[in-house]
């Protein structure tokens, strides 16, 4: 298993996570209530728009926290162990998804 490889991948969606969310957060400041150049229906639209924003924020939020966690683990020496039972993470799984955290069978059980 080529541990700087994943370390790699990991770093590069770490950045790409970090930068998604400054445009999420961006996204979902404050719609401004009075801007009297916006219509109603533009409105409802910035509302939903950021309703998205706020959607997409936690799920990126919780990715970063994912990929960052892998590479502790990583540092750990750790990396590729299952968090639940210690054994080995199937290669394939980590191919799939650098951040995995379970095995095979420890995530059916779950
Ligand atoms: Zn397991």
């Amino acid at each position: 298993m080529n541990i700087e490889q994943f370390r790699a991948r990991l770093q590069i969606e770490q950045r790409e996570t970090v930068e998604a969310i400054e445009q999420a957060q961006q996204s979902a400041a404050p719609v401004e209530l009075d801007q009297s150049s916006v219509g109603r229906v533009s409105r409802i639209d910035a509302l939903q728009q950021q309703a998205l924003a706020l959607g997409l924020l936690e799920r990126l939020t919780v990715r970063k926290r994912k990929v960052e966690a892998a590479l502790a683990r990583l540092d750990a020496g750790t990396y590729g162990m299952c968090c639940a039972c210690q054994g080995d993470v199937e290669p394939e799984r980590l191919n799939a998804d650098p951040a995995v955290v379970f095995c095979q069978e420890c995530k059916k059980n779950r």
